[in-house]
């Protein structure tokens, strides 16, 4: 980092440089973190429109109305989208944010109507990590129920059991990330209402694209939106399959009230009065300008032409999986995501595991996401899975995938992992060793990491990964 000024094109040049590190975002070879819808004109738009909003501050809608408008304007496609003709709530800077705020406002309410002690949060084991986040920040208490191993969903009669005076909110997910599973939203969404208990849809992967998803040829769905009775608020992330740059989700309430107990407000000090209805004060609106102008662009139609794309392909994708000597698709899926297991139903020389296969897919060119095993409180075992996230852009790319899943299950089909014992034997791995290695340019073996994390205590695993970060981010000097 130099000190001095410097000439803008020399600055921009050093940026590229930086670029080429990174995993390429589009045409569809990294199956996690990027949605590339393939047109290369929303792109385009969405640049522009962040170019036209940079100067503005997010924080005073008064101030800027712009902000207001394109804000709004998104809601009511959100309200159309989750069948929701009275829903109001806002755009986020992300997933995470959304989920906060839906727990926030359902604790908020809680303690509102006079609930004491903590408050809870009923999840499954499947129920994104930023519920977790939440729960830290915010002081409630984690209820975790756990999937049924099978279908990777938790039953709802569990659910509705760990129901009572101090949950402040269920959650349930449509569809899960790790496994791409639908939950039992009717059945838990309504026992909720029945006990006053808010219920939240995490729809952050798949609310862009399963509102289209039957219409696209896919498989028919439960329903899982504002059509549910007792569903208080969804979280959809536009910058997952709404396609438009990162930065961006929508979180809507069906229920004023609720969606009231979001906002902080305080004139009690001696600046400007503050009213924020998201975590942020200040705040870029390019994000927001960028998914107001793609959502635009793209229309309803637009949505429903780019998931074909996403139904043909997950289904090439699931067919071909299940065409693979030794692995299976995990859990009762249903939209976009796949999660692929060891087939433990034959012999051990046929099996594959998941995390060697994703270690020889990436070899051919292809990233896929390891999530690894974990016990859950019931005593039973996750497996570990490989996950990947289907775009449009894959439809185009399946000659080259399918090749490379195949191969990659031929390279290592009956070996086996390294056991637990071996690595142990090595000693925890220093964090600031492994960050210093992947700096140098060393490739960061995931595999290891993955099973790190199987082994390790949680507690370990997550200190020692936060002390890789730091270092991997801190000054290079
Ligand atoms: C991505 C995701 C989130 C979190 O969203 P971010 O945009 O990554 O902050 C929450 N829930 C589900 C199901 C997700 O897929």
């Amino acid at each position: 980092m130099a000190a001095e000024s410097r000439d803008a094109d020399k600055v921009l040049e050093q940026l590229r440089a930086y670029r080429s590190h990174d995993a390429p975002t589009h045409g569809g070879r990294v199956l996690s973190y990027v949605y590339d819808s393939g047109r290369a004109d929303l792109d385009e738009v969405a640049a522009q429109a962040m170019r036209l909003l940079q100067p503005v501050n997010g924080l005073d809608p008064t101030t800027f109305p712009s902000v207001a408008l394109m804000e709004s304007d998104l809601v009511e496609f959100g309200r159309a989208m989750l069948h929701g003709p009275t829903a109001t709530g806002s755009v986020t800077s992300g997933g995470t944010e959304s989920c906060l705020l839906a727990v926030k406002a359902a604790r908020d309410l809680w303690v509102g109507r006079g609930g004491s002690g903590r408050p809870r949060l009923v999840l499954s084991a499947s129920t994104h990590a930023a519920f977790h986040k939440a729960a830290h920040y915010f002081g409630l208490d984690v209820v975790v129920v756990p999937v049924d191993v099978e279908s990777g969903r938790a039953p709802a009669s569990a659910l509705v059991e760990a129901l009572g005076p101090q949950v402040a909110l269920v959650v349930v997910s449509a569809p899960s990330y790790p496994h791409g599973v639908i939950d039992a939203v009717a059945e838990v969404a309504g026992a909720a209402a029945d006990a006053g208990i808010p219920c939240h849809v995490d729809a952050c992967v798949g609310g862009w694209v399963l509102p289209w998803w039957e219409a696209a040829g896919g498989d028919p769905l439960p329903q899982w939106d504002f059509r549910v009775r007792g569903v208080s608020s969804i979280s959809a992330d536009i910058h997952k399959y709404g396609y438009v740059p990162k930065g961006a989700s929508l979180l809507l309430f069906a229920d004023g009230e609720l969606d009231l107990a979001r906002y902080f407000a305080i004139t009690d000090w001696l600046g400007y009065p503050v009213v924020n209805p998201t975590m942020l004060g200040t705040r870029s609106a390019t994000s927001l300008a960028a998914a107001w102008a793609v959502v635009q662009t793209l229309g309803e139609d637009g949505y429903a032409v780019l998931a074909r794309r996403v139904v043909a392909a997950t289904s090439a994708v699931v067919a071909a999986v299940e065409g693979i000597d030794g692995l299976r698709v995990q859990g009762d899926r249903q939209g976009p995501l796949v999660a692929v297991a060891t087939d433990e139903s034959v012999e051990p020389g046929r099996q594959v595991d998941p995390l060697l296969w994703v270690a020889g897919v990436a070899e051919r060119g292809f990233v896929l996401q390891g999530q690894p095993a974990m016990a859950q409180a019931d005593g039973t075992i996750v497996p570990h899975t490989a996950h990947l996230t289907i775009t449009p852009v894959t439809e185009g790319l399946l000659g080259e995938l399918v090749p490379a899943l195949v191969a990659a299950a031929d390279a290592v089909r009956g070996h086996a992992l390294p056991s637990p014992e071996a690595l142990s034997q090595n000693g925890i791995p220093d964090p600031v060793a492994l960050a210093d290695g992947a700096r140098a340019g060393g490739d960061l073996d995931l595999t290891t990491v993955l099973m790190l994390i199987e082994t390790l205590p949680r507690e370990a695993s997550a200190q020692l990964l936060s002390a890789f970060l730091q270092r991997f981010t801190a000054p290079r000097g």
